[in-house]
């Protein structure tokens, strides 16, 4: 199985308040969903462009993976997410390609989606997670 299309783009932000009207102004775009994700200790702010989500991500606490990468490597691309149609069998897949994996098995991220990540080492540097909306397989 391979991914459809690039699900979305995760960026670090220090301030959500601060980086969605650069969004708007400048990019043109709207934001349309700010949720918390309390189990990642993010807020997480939402653009579509085209079929591909901007997710910003502001930490809401510092202990936390957003604000430990803030402090490490400041404000960024953070992660590439994958649409994948089965996120479990993806991730199974690219364990038996022998890759390190965040996630053995899918849980539930922003929009309750289906979620689960690649650790980095294997990805040449690139934090990666697989996601699928698991309401559009039944
Ligand atoms: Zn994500």
């Amino acid at each position: 199985m391979k991914p459809t299309h690039i699900e979305h783009i995760g960026i670090a932000v220090k301030s959500l308040d601060e980086a969605i009207p650069f969004y708007e102004k400048v990019l043109g775009l709207t934001c349309y969903a700010i949720e918390e994700v309390k189990d990642q200790k993010v807020k997480t702010a939402f653009f579509m462009v085209g079929q591909t989500k901007i997710e910003l991500l502001e930490s809401t606490d510092p202990e936390g993976p957003i604000g430990k990468f803030i402090e490490k490597k400041g404000q960024g691309i953070h992660h590439i997410a994958f649409a994948q149609e089965d996120v479990g069998e993806a991730l199974n897949q690219a364990e038996e390609n022998g890759v390190q994996l965040i996630d053995k098995s899918p849980r539930k991220g922003a929009e309750g989606l289906d979620i689960g990540f690649l650790h980095p080492k294997s990805t040449f540097g690139v934090l990666m997670e697989f996601c699928g909306d698991p309401s559009a397989n039944s």
